[in-house]
């Protein structure tokens, strides 16, 4: 089994609502992502030797993960404030996506993760840095 990750960074505004400090304020990071994918080699063909090419693993990460969320508010579609703020944006014509769930380093790790697994990505694991000190990791086993 071999193992092949790469990185790419995009920047988000956020705000956890609920959050007891600084996070339930509008604030934004530049996050670093690293996708890993498992798999053997393909034996043949154009990618042979490759488990997977990373020009590939890049274009299926930028079409559903990096189009939709760089530059743009991630919400909690669950929470009330979230959702009034991204209604604003919305109708100020500002990038905005919702996902099910508050938009930590963990949930939004575990989105990834599952949104890229769905079409069809055999993901092993996703690291997501908040900040340069501070980062989440989630996988499946
Ligand atoms: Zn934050």
């Amino acid at each position: 089994m071999f193992k092949i990750a790469k990185e790419f960074s995009f920047d988000m505004a956020h705000m956890l609502d609920g959050h007891d400090g600084k996070c339930k304020n509008l604030h934004g990071h530049t996050y670093t992502l690293q996708v890993e994918i498992s798999g053997e080699l393909h034996s043949e063909g154009a990618k042979s030797g490759m488990v997977m090419d990373y020009s590939d693993l890049k274009a299926i990460v930028k079409e559903h993960i990096l189009d939709k969320m760089d530059h743009a508010f991630i919400y909690d579609l669950t929470s009330e404030k979230e959702s009034k703020v991204a209604s604003l944006l919305n109708d100020l014509n500002s990038k905005t996506f919702g996902i099910s769930a508050r938009t930590t380093a963990e949930q939004m790790a575990k989105y990834i993760f599952d949104t890229l697994t769905d079409v069809g990505l055999p993901v092993s694991l996703i690291r997501l840095w908040e900040t340069p000190t501070s980062y989440c990791e989630y996988t499946n086993c």
